[in-house]
């Protein structure tokens, strides 16, 4: 009898224990060791803080909000781009034990209506306004309908200035003993590019150790720098980003409130940065900057692509013409804190642009048949789901949406499609909802992408199947292209792909564009890309009804 198959299943190991710290602990366990290493840059108000400066003001900030009335448990919400208040307000938080809820710097007053009355904020602190966001207005719109929001504070105000109480700080110590590091200290609304909001509520021990472990596989120490481009309202900027410095003595460099390329890659070269992170569009929009060889990127040892699918030739690109030798690919969602699986610096460079790594210490991944629910064997394409002290408490309060993604066991079920190899690197092929069925074969649109990327024209594509009479799906590519080039028809990728890919995974239809539809975290909105390209196409019939 042959030996059975060896199953998609692999746990995380470590020399290094999990932390069992809360975040106010944590913090000032990192302040007693570096006291006068940089803490904190934010370069569009020139504000910087060493590390005691940083606790100084986020402990004057517990106290402000210990005055307030706010106590353990509490939800307060915070509403604004990247800037240094969102940063104090995060670890502050954490310190009285309040429940920070993240609030999308792109919502409308709908959205922010959902969420402040379904986490029941009592505090609300937010930018007066960026961009075209006005928040202090669309606050007052709708607050009579807000019914826990007891108190707003606009950072830019004096109430912000007098949240900072110089006063006894063994108050805040004494209130961050009755913590524990399991309490829920974050709610993360995410609705991945689909549905209404759901609030992944994640506990210290959650976010803090996977910053940390996130922290470990960069190498992070005192000496590093991180560029952070990503929003804080996400788990990639306020945990990979945020604690992950905090927890290893790292600078954290915000570049600007909301991401800008030039502004970025500036950061990088005036600040001396180390590290510098993005979802794929971000690298891409640095790298296709006419004057990009001119920054002095020179200081970059590593950094982290993470957030949807990482393109290879992106990926070697950074590596090649930002010097990001030791550059890492993340795989995670907002319901595991977020990271799962991520690649190491001395992994092959082949793996390390190739692959989502793989399962990050202390945590368990498999990939299971979703119909059977059966752990499939290695090499095998399934559901990814997702084990350990990264998995989220639930839903705020929506217990039934947290049992169709947590299984009783305490599997997350990811709704990603991946492979695991022989070695335990895992590859994300797409999420479940967005494979393509053409003619009954199951097309995985990130193979025709990574494809697309390799044609000269073409500076950014993204695949979807479009509805069709005969096959049931067709595909369709929507691209972006590189500057000086007019146009590409589908006849043209055609002839590109003819030869070197099946004839059935060859998109039928090509449609040029400026820029995708996307959220605010770089992921595409390809149900409303479905959506547009069945009117475009005037697939109006063949589309299924709803
Ligand atoms: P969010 O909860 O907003 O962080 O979204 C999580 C989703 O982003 C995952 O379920 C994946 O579909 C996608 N994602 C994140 N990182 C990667 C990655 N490195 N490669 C492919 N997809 C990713």
């Amino acid at each position: 009898m042959s030996a059975p198959a060896v199953p998609s299943y692999a746990s995380g190991i470590s020399d290094e224990p999990l932390l069992g710290d809360t975040i106010g602990d944590n913090l000032d366990r990192t302040v007693a060791r570096v006291p006068d290493g940089e803490a904190l840059v934010d370069r569009a108000q020139g504000l910087r803080y060493t590390w005691s400066e940083f606790l100084a003001e986020v402990d004057a900030l517990a106290l402000g909000l210990l005055d307030l009335g706010i106590v353990k448990g509490d939800r307060v919400g915070i509403w604004a781009p990247n800037c240094a208040q969102w940063t104090l307000l995060q670890y502050a938080t954490a310190k009285v034990g309040a429940i920070l809820v993240n609030v999308n710097p792109a919502y409308r007053t709908h959205e922010l209506e959902f969420v402040l009355n379904q986490a029941g904020v009592r505090l609300l602190v937010a930018a007066r306004e960026f961009k075209t966001s006005k928040y202090a207005e669309m606050i007052e719109e709708v607050r009579l309908g807000c019914a826990a929001l007891e108190t707003v504070i606009i950072t830019d105000s004096p109430e912000w200035s007098a949240l900072f109480v110089d006063g006894d700080v063994s108050r805040v110590r004494a209130v961050q003993a009755e913590l524990s590091a399991d309490d829920a200290i974050n709610i993360q609304y995410t609705s991945g590019t689909t549905g209404f909001p759901k609030g992944a509520t994640l506990s210290h021990h959650n976010i803090l150790n996977n910053g940390y472990f996130v922290g470990r596989l960069c190498g992070y120490t005192e000496a590093d720098r991180v560029c952070i481009p990503v929003p804080f309202y996400h788990c990639f900027g306020m945990v990979m980003g945020n604690l992950a410095c905090s927890s290893s003595g790292a600078t954290m460099v915000i570049p600007a409130p909301g991401f800008d390329p030039k502004l970025t890659l500036e950061a990088v070269a005036q600040e001396r940065c180390t590290s510098l992170y993005g979802v794929p569009t971000m690298f891409i929009a640095e790298l296709s900057l006419p004057d990009v060889d001119s920054y002095d990127v020179s200081s970059l040892r590593t950094g982290i692509m993470a957030g949807s699918p990482c393109p290879v030739e992106v990926m070697k690109q950074v590596v090649e013409r930002f010097g990001m030798t030791e550059v890492s690919i993340c795989y995670g969602m907002t319901e595991t804190s977020p990271v799962s699986t991520q690649t190491r610096a001395n992994d092959s460079l082949d793996r390390r642009v190739s692959t989502v790594g793989r399962t990050m210490p202390h945590l368990e991944s498999k990939v299971i048949d979703p119909e059977t629910g059966l752990t499939v064997p290695r090499g095998t394409p399934g559901e990814l789901c997702t084990r350990g002290y990264s998995v989220m408490l639930g839903y705020w309060e929506q217990p039934d949406k947290t049992a169709e993604v947590l299984d009783r066991a305490r599997w997350m079920h990811t709704g990603d499609l991946a492979v695991m190899d022989d070695e335990g690197y895992v590859n994300i092929t797409g999420r479940i909802k967005d494979m393509v069925i053409r003619g009954g074969e199951n097309v995985y649109p990130r193979e025709i992408e990574e494809f697309l990327y390799t044609h000269p024209d073409i500076l950014d594509a993204q695949v979807i199947g479009v509805p069709d009479q005969r096959y049931g799906e067709e595909l369709m590519a929507w691209v972006r292209l590189r500057d000086g080039v007019d146009g590409l028809t589908a006849e043209q990728v055609r002839e590109f792909a003819a030869g070197k890919l099946a004839h059935y995974k060859i998109p039928r239809y090509v449609h040029v564009v400026e820029e995708f539809p996307m959220t605010v975290t770089g992921k595409v909105r390809k149900v409303e890309m479905r959506a547009a390209s069945v009117e475009l196409l005037g697939l109006e019939a063949a589309a299924p009804t709803a």
